[in-house]
């Protein structure tokens, strides 16, 4: 029987950062991941760090800001910590819009957007937004080494089967690779969340397929996105172009009619794309949740926590949630409102079943 102050299932990007801030606080934690950490929809995402966009849940901006400004001071402590260069990037985003009252700030003249963003297909209708991307790959990979350079405990291969209460009113944590006894267990298992038993947690999984090309001849500038598809220009040269949002369960399958479709909605966007190589495609599975909004905060079983439920914003929203768990497990109420995120609401809710 292993013991520590906190045990983590899940070694995504929330899992983890959760983590970092428990160690600051001094608890001793164990990350248990059922597969490689940070190998799921973390490593999948694209990684821009929307706050305004049209399909942003109202009552999900305020969190979404409070994190993107913390993304700042977030990196360069894991930059720093790490030794991984991790590329946040300020380039701001084109925001196209094909409907008359779809844009979410004042629209750019079509002379201003040409000298932005010259490649653009010959639209009526963009404005511009001061956004940050982040790589995703890099940001977990920091993420890890920081989490174990901080003492945390990181082991792959270890299935959290089941959550019960101990008779010394501790945590039973029954996992492939051992049983832990604890006093606070925390579910950050992503899409996988509600199979966990005894700490009930209604997500699902949400599907993405995207693809990354190589374009020849034109460098974007800024990230491109319309309600269907977005574009998004890294630093190595590559441009990223998704994504897909699917009901498919737990279907990681690349489909490649899916990906050419893809290909295509972005050319319709930036023509020049149309001929760009295409060197990679792949798909992950975010973590939905009934309403699209987060679940976090307390579980089913006393010291139990969850955090999951991101779906298409969980790499922005990681620093805001690692600050809230971490204070509502140290016993202190969260400076952040998290009334729309807590488990509660679905309480009654046939979802809750699952
Ligand atoms: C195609 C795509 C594009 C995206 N683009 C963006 C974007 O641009 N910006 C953004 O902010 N977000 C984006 N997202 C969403 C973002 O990737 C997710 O919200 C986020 O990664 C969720 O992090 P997580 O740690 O909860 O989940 P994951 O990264 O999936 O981690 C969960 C971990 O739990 C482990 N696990 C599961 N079950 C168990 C168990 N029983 N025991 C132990 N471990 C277990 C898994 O192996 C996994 O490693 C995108 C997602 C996809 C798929």
């Amino acid at each position: 029987m292993y013991t520590c102050d906190v045990v983590i299932a899940g070694a995504g990007i929330i899992g983890l950062s959760i983590a970092i801030e428990l160690r600051r606080a001094g608890a001793t934690v164990a990350v248990l991941d059922r597969g490689e950490p940070g190998r799921e929809a973390s490593s999948a995402a694209a990684g821009m760090l929307v706050v305004d966009d049209p399909e942003t849940d109202p009552k999900l901006k305020p969190l979404a800001r409070i994190s993107a400004s913390m993304y700042p001071a977030f990196v360069e402590e894991l930059e720093l910590r790490s030794g991984i260069k991790i590329g946040l990037e300020n380039r701001g985003t084109l925001y196209v819009a094909h409907g008359a009252n779809d844009l979410p700030a004042d629209p750019l003249s079509t002379a201003d957007f040409r000298t932005l963003e010259p490649g653009l297909a010959d639209l009526s209708r963009a404005c511009f937004l001061e956004e940050q991307t982040v790589d995703p790959r890099l940001l977990v990979q920091a993420v890890l080494a920081t989490a174990k350079n901080m003492g945390a405990a990181v082991h792959h291969e270890a299935l959290v089967e089941r959550v019960s209460m101990a008779r010394t009113r501790d945590l039973e944590v029954r996992t492939t690779a051992g049983l832990y006894s604890t006093a606070t267990f925390v579910n950050c298992a992503g899409a996988w969340a509600s199979e966990i038993m005894g700490v009930v947690v209604p997500s699902r999984p949400v599907k993405g397929q995207m693809l990354a090309v190589i374009p020849s001849g034109y460098d974007l500038r800024h990230v491109v996105r319309s309600r269907e598809v977005y574009l998004l220009p890294r630093r190595s040269g590559r441009i990223l172009i998704g994504a897909t949002v699917e009901e498919a369960g737990f279907d990681k399958t690349v489909q490649p009619e899916v990906i050419q479709k893809l290909h295509q909605a972005a050319s319709s966007l930036v023509p020049s794309i149309g001929k760009a190589k295409m060197i990679e495609a792949w798909a992950g599975l975010r973590p939905g949740s009934p309403d699209g909004l987060p679940v976090l905060g307390a579980g089913s079983l006393p010291g139990t926590y969850v955090a999951t439920g991101h779906f298409r914003n969980g790499i922005l929203l990681a620093p805001a949630t690692a600050a809230i768990m971490s204070e509502l497990i140290q016993g202190r109420q969260s400076q952040i409102d998290i009334l729309p995120f807590l488990p509660s609401r679905f309480s009654g809710n046939r979802a809750l079943a699952g």
